[in-house]
């Protein structure tokens, strides 16, 4: 099987799962015992019905579908079991409407926690009195609103961490993490026939000298120049990256060598034009490879592309190559 990304829904989704199919399971055994065939023939069919999105969250990775589902289910069965036990099945109640929000999308919580609570609002005969009635309602209530603003807030924060792992602080590009996520899905698209891609992989020249004379500070801010530049430079399907240091990577979406020949010269024209430093002019070198059939992952292709732009460096620098043009 698949390694998977750290899930916390796939974990409660299995961890509740287990719990309650086990438990349901040791119902259906003694029931079979006892000589009850139907019923623990009911218990084996709800204990399927459990197991069935867990199995399925394992396979898939759609935790979300799966945890939807078990909560719509962990609800009925929780009603279910209000209906037949009366207020003793409340405690099984609140820990269902927290749950919900573990393994459900937010608002399939809401709707799930407000048919559970309105549907047990109108059961005929289960609280002691009026007071009971709404102390139940209202604790619920409060569950329910105070798990709703703990996921949004949860949601909210993991968007902002996903958007900063994958964006590259000084320059406000996208950063290595993202590019080879980009390079890995353009592979799959041109071995799927969608489209084809050109690397352009390239480097400052002699930006040691801009440090050590101006200091980084100047460094940087050449860095954040050039990385403007670039994303000026992008067309609509292009994509532009930090690499790291002073290295910079364009996915561009284009068809032929002669486009991409075309493409790496006028980046190299448009640092070359409007990239300058406290000392003058700041130029690039530039490799550039044509995504091919042969290549099934993004690490060959790179690598022609890093070696053309060794080529340009080795050239006299301010150039590019293209590294169909060597091999
Ligand atoms: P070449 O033309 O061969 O590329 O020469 P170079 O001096 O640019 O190459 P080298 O790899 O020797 O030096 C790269 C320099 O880039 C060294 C490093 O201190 C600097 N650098 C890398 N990242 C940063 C950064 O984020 N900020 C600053 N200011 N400098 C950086
Ligand atoms: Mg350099
Ligand atoms: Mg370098």
């Amino acid at each position: 099987m698949k390694p998977k990304r750290r899930d916390f829904r796939l974990d409660i989704i299995v961890l509740l799962g287990s719990i309650t199919a086990v438990t349901i399971a040791s119902f259906g055994v003694y029931r079979a015992w006892q000589g009850h065939a139907s019923m623990a023939a009911f218990d084996l069919a709800v204990v399927l019905v459990v197991v069935a999105p867990v199995v399925y969250a394992w396979r898939t990775g759609d935790s979300l579908r799966a945890g939807n589902v078990l909560a719509a289910f962990n609800s009925c069965a929780t009603f279910g079991a209000c209906l037949m036990l009366g207020h003793t099945a409340l405690t099984w109640t609140y820990l269902v409407l927290l749950t919900n929000f573990f393994i459900a999308h937010r608002w399939v919580a809401v709707g799930c926690n407000v048919a559970l609570i309105v549907g047990i609002q109108l059961m005929p005969g289960f609280f002691h009195d009026g007071v009971h009635a709404i102390s139940v309602f209202v604790s619920a209530a409060l569950i329910t609103a105070f798990s709703l603003i703990f996921a949004s807030r949860t949601q909210d924060d993991r968007v902002q961490l996903e958007r900063l792992a994958a964006i590259d602080a000084l320059t406000g590009v996208p950063n290595r993490r993202s590019m080879e996520r980009a390079l890995g899905d353009a592979v799959d698209r041109f071995q799927r026939g969608e489209c084809c891609f050109g690397l352009v992989v390239l480097d400052l020249d002699h930006f040691k000298d801009v440090n050590d004379q101006y200091g980084h500070a100047a460094g940087d801010a050449a860095i954040a120049d050039l990385a403007s530049i670039l994303r000026f430079e992008m067309r609509r399907n292009d994509q532009v990256f930090r690499f790291g240091g002073e290295e910079f990577v364009a996915l561009l979406q284009l068809d032929n060598t002669e486009d991409l020949e075309r493409a790496t010269e006028r980046l190299r024209k448009a640092v070359r034009g409007a990239l300058r430093g406290p000392g003058g002019r700041i130029t690039i070198s530039l490799g550039a490879a044509l995504l091919r059939e042969q290549e099934k992952t993004w690490h060959d292709w790179f690598s022609r592309a890093d070696a053309a732009l060794y080529r340009a460096k080795s050239a006299g620098r301010d150039s590019y190559v293209i590294a169909d043009e060597l091999f």
